[in-house]
């Protein structure tokens, strides 16, 4: 089974609809299609509808960076996933920016994930610890926690198709953070596997896209691409630049060749 590798680029609370524009036009310029990468592309809301319009879609998919879970009513100010779903293919979730700034609980979380999955949006959902968590060794109980909850609703097929991925807080650039070193990846990534595969089964837990974020740049998104079992990176500051954003998926494209290569020389 061949995985695409999955470069998300989440714009957070950034640019204009003339600058985000602006940045999709250069992002067409620089980067290619590679039928082996998907390239997403998370602009807030408002951005959404016009860089829809805008983005080649057999090069660009969307994501949501957030929405309401209930599918419509009286929720003044909120947007769904129902409304979005012509719009974007991947909606992240349980950010840890929305987890302390919007005290977005395990329930509320749970809820965003069974929405996205019932509208037809492949959740990306993030996990991680606070640096104190971190600290205090109690990283594994936090994702474990974090998994079992945010899945509880969905049955093994919906698990196997979604993205989950490891951004510490400790590592991410708000939070004024540190990047993971490739091993603590590994470990985290490994350990979110086996976590599917004992609360699903190993199809799931195989089928599934594991991704790490935090502080990911142009300079250290091929060494987390080489970590085994991790198939792309989730860029917040670096997505907003064009060149770096473009040096990434070149990244990916590289290690993809080098393992393309390494097992064409096997079966010889
Ligand atoms: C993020 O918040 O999704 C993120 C990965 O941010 P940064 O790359 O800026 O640390």
């Amino acid at each position: 089974m061949i995985k695409r590798t999955l470069i998300v680029g989440n714009w957070k609370m950034n640019l204009s609809i003339a600058q985000a524009s602006f940045l999709v036009s250069k992002l067409h310029k620089k980067i290619a299609g590679h039928r082996d990468i998907e390239v997403v592309l998370a602009p807030h809301t408002l951005a959404l509808q016009p860089v829809s319009l805008q983005i080649d879609r057999r090069r660009f998919r969307l994501a949501a960076q957030n929405a309401y879970y209930k599918d419509e009513g009286a929720y003044t100010g909120e947007v769904s996933f129902t409304l979005l779903n012509d719009i974007v293919h991947y909606a992240i979730i349980g950010h840890s920016e929305r987890r302390v700034y919007f005290n977005e609980d395990l329930d509320m979380i749970r809820d965003k994930v069974s929405a996205c999955v019932r509208n037809q949006i492949t959740p990306i959902l993030c996990v991680g610890e606070t640096s104190q968590e971190w600290s205090n060794g109690e990283s594994k109980q936090v994702l474990h926690d974090q998994i079992v909850s945010a899945l509880s609703d969905l049955t093994a097929n919906e698990v196997a198709g979604m993205v989950i991925v490891y951004e510490p807080q400790w590592t991410i650039t708000t939070f004024h953070g540190r990047p993971a070193k490739p091993d603590e990846v590994k470990s985290a990534v490994d350990f979110i596997r086996k976590q599917v595969s004992e609360l699903y089964d190993d199809t799931a837990a195989k089928h599934l896209r594991v991704l790490y974020g935090g502080s990911v740049d142009e300079h250290s998104a091929g060494s987390y691409l080489r970590v085994e079992g991790c198939e792309g990176v989730l860029v917040g500051s670096a997505s907003l630049n064009y060149q770096r954003f473009a040096a990434i998926v070149d990244s990916a494209y590289r290690k993809n060749r080098e393992r393309a290569d390494s097992d064409a020389k096997r079966q010889d």
